[in-house]
Order: C-alpha cells, then structure tokens, then sequence
C-alpha cells in the first residue's frame, strides 16, 4: 500500500468534520425531542485508540471536550496535544486504578469514574500534590446494581461500595470538586430504563447534594435516550471517529 501523506490528514479532516456536524444533529434533535436546550447537552469527543492528531483536528472544527478511559494512551495524547499548543479539557472516563491517580491528574480536568472511597482518597491526595486546584469528579453509578463492573451502588450504606458514603468522602476533601454522576448503561438492558433508573438516582442524589449537576450519560448508540432522561454529558466516541479496531 502506498501511503499518502499529503491528502490523509484533509481527508480525515472531513471525515471528522462529517462526524461532528452528524453527532451535532444528533444531539440538537434528541433535544427538540425532549423540548431540552441543545446548551444544556456537552458532548464530549471519546477519542481512545485514535491519534492526537484527531484531537487536535477536533478541536480545530470546533469540539472542546475530549475523553479517554486509559491512563497510559491518555497521557501520552495529551503532552502531544498540549505540544501543539491545542487545549481541550480532558474527561478520563474509564475505570481506573489506584497507581495511576498521580499521573491522571496531571492532565486530566474531570475524571466521570470515581467509584470508590479508596480510589477517591486516591486521587484527592494527588490533586493536592500535583494541581493548583481541585478536581472536577463525577462519581460512576451502578444501574443494575451488579458489583465488580465498575460503579457504586445507590441506596447502599456500604462504606466500600456504597453512592451515598462515597459522595460524603468526595464532598468533605479539599482535593476534590463533586460535580455529578455518570453511568454505563447495563448489557441486556433498555437504555430507556436503564436512564430512567439513573434519573431518579440523579434527582435523590442532588437533594443531598445540589452542587452534583451533571450527568455523564448516553455514547454512540444510546445518547438519544441518555438526553431524554436529563444527560448533560454525552460520551460519543464511534459515531464521530469511526468505529475503532478493537472493542473496549
Ligand atoms: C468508549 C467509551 C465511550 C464511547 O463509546 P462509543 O460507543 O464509541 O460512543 C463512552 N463511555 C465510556 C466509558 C467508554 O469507555
């Protein structure tokens, strides 16, 4: 195969022009379905196994927002996005471990995937030691209620698994800033009840605590449901950049 290096990048320019203004349309009309103002709805461009070089195309063609759910791969994209002096704000939004809290700071603005007290102590004393200023976190909800996949359990006590003891840590620690909630819906499940679920968990949670705004809801193949039942985030990542080699 030849390689042609000069009309690539205009072609995937294009592409991910194309992408957008779909994702765009998308958005604007699951919105006027929900009579929500398409303001209220960010989108934010999941760019996992894709090059910088589509982040910063991105952000030339007008996105801010760009997620990642892998520390190692994030890392190195963002010094390589902030080397072309190009600034988006960078969502982590996949599971994440204890170690790489220190590195996860450095670049990221919000991480959507707290779940736990340990991982949120985790990163509370790493924001403090690394950044000028907290934190934005998301904390990640369990719908089906099913342990292991990721996400803390609503209605729980459970001071290792519970939402509720959770969100008291994340509130109560200087390192940190409790924006919101943000959730996967289940395999086998609706969307339509996995985020009505969600919605209710979201309206009890924000009783608690009115600062938890947001909701990190709805990717490629469900966002129009996720905007139905009051996403404020949407995590689209195939149907703008195309679909990627390997699942994950
Ligand atoms: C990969 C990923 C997305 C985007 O998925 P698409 O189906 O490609 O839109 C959204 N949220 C999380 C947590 C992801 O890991």
């Amino acid at each position: 195969m030849t390689n042609t290096p000069a009309t690539a990048p205009t072609n995937r320019n294009a592409e991910l022009a194309a992408g957008l203004a779909r994702v765009r349309t998308r958005i604007a009309d699951a919105c006027a379905a929900a009579g929500r103002d398409p303001g209220e709805v960010t989108m934010i461009a999941v760019t996992k196994t894709y090059p910088a070089s589509d982040v910063v195309a991105l952000i030339g063609l007008g996105a801010t927002e760009v997620g990642e759910n892998r520390d190692q791969e994030a890392a190195a994209k963002a010094a390589e996005v902030a080397a072309a002096g190009v600034t988006p704000r960078w969502h982590f939004i996949g599971q994440l471990q204890r170690n790489k809290a220190k590195s996860v700071v450095r670049y990221a603005d919000v991480v959507h995937s707290v779940d736990s007290v340990r991982l949120a102590r985790a990163l509370d004393r790493a924001a403090g030691a690394e950044r000028d200023r907290p934190l934005d976190v998301l904390l990640q909800v369990s719908i089906d209620g099913a342990v292991g996949r990721g996400g803390a359990l609503p209605g729980s006590a459970d001071p290792d698994a519970g939402l509720d003891p959770l969100a008291e840590v994340v509130a109560g620690v200087d390192g940190l800033r409790l924006t919101g909630l943000m959730a996967v819906a289940p395999l086998g499940w609706e969307p339509d009840r996995a985020f009505a679920r969600l919605a209710e968990v979201a309206a009890g949670f924000r009783v608690q605590h009115p600062q938890a705004t947001l909701l990190s809801a709805g990717m490629s193949g469900d966002l129009e449901p996720a905007v139905r039942y009051g996403a404020t985030h949407v995590r689209v990542g195939s149907a703008l950049l195309g679909m990627r080699p390997t699942l994950r």
